[in-house]
């Protein structure tokens, strides 16, 4: 009998880490499920969900650019993934499929695990795509504070709708220098600072970061423009690995029932980054 398989899922693929991390939980349990990548297209993602239902894999993650159209290809969406308006966990039930997202978990858990007195703060959150609807869900849980910018203000504006206390701002108003001074989490959730954007900062020129301001950058596997800015004001601050193991986790909760093993997680990670020389 073949093994029973998990994927991840995305355009591109071959930079994700879910393979190595999952695969060292699936060891650390003694499970002897395959992970695999796939590349999918967005042309392909129909297709790649019949073959998933057919070949019975057990669930698989979703990554960029295909976490909102999925849900259309499912049977079902699960609360976290209605709320964040994203599926980043797809795991079957019986026949059917089902849309989760563990984004919000692991971003809640990683800032925690960085900043426990975060409950109330005022916030700054850079982008309004995916990881940053994760990231303002979890912070109104947090009874943050909430200013979104993002360069399509818009956008920004959108998903500020309807939150308490949570306002947008385009990129290049004038006021986020303040806003960013006054804050006290700031939180990247665009990719500036990633590959192609390495040099890239979401923090306007000449800006002054507080010491006391906590900084986490969703970017991981080197020092970003903004985390070495925050390094060099002595703010407290983490890249997104912790938050990529964390939402990582809930996922293997949601396929298998049982408790991942965290720290074999992490080693894999940071010991795939060291091999191939990200960071
Ligand atoms: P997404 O849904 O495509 O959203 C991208 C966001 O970044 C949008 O707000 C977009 O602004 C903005 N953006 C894109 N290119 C930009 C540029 N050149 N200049 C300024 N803003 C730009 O992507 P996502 O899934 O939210 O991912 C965002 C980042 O978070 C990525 O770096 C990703 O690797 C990281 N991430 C990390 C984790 C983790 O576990 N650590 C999980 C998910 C994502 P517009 O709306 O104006 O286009």
């Amino acid at each position: 009998m073949p093994p029973d398989r998990l994927a991840v899922i995305g355009d591109p693929i071959a930079h994700s880490l879910s393979p190595v991390m999952q695969g060292a939980a699936l060891l650390s349990a003694s499970l002897p499920w395959a992970f695999e990548a796939h590349h999918v297209l967005p042309a392909e993602l129909a297709a790649w969900v019949r073959r998933a239902r057919e070949a019975a894999y057990r669930g698989f993650n979703v990554t960029i650019p295909h976490k909102v159209a999925i849900a259309s290809h499912l049977d079902g969406i699960a609360s976290s993934a209605e709320r964040v308006g994203a599926v980043n966990t797809v795991v079957r039930s019986g026949e059917h499929l089902i849309g989760h997202n563990t984004d919000l978990v692991g971003f809640k858990q990683a800032l925690l695990a960085l900043a426990p007195d975060v409950w109330g703060v005022r916030a700054v959150i850079f982008g309004a795509g995916g990881a940053a609807r994760a990231a303002v869900h979890a912070l109104t849980d947090l009874e943050a504070r909430m200013t979104i910018v993002n360069r399509h203000v818009v956008r920004a504006a959108s998903l500020a709708e309807g939150l308490d206390r949570t306002t947008a701002l385009g990129a290049d108003d004038p006021r986020l220098a303040t806003e960013i001074e006054d804050a006290r989490l700031l939180v990247n959730a665009t990719p500036l600072g990633m590959s192609h954007l390495a040099d890239c900062s979401p923090l306007p020129a000449g800006t002054q970061l507080q010491p006391d301001t906590v900084v986490i950058d969703l970017v991981y596997g080197h020092p970003t423009p903004l985390l070495r800015e925050a390094a060099r004001r002595s703010c407290r601050c983490a890249d997104g690995l912790e938050m990529l193991v964390q939402q990582g986790a809930e996922s293997f909760r949601l396929w298998t029932g049982l408790e991942p093993d965290l720290e074999a997680m992490r080693a894999a990670c940071h010991a795939h980054l060291k091999e191939t020389q990200v960071c």
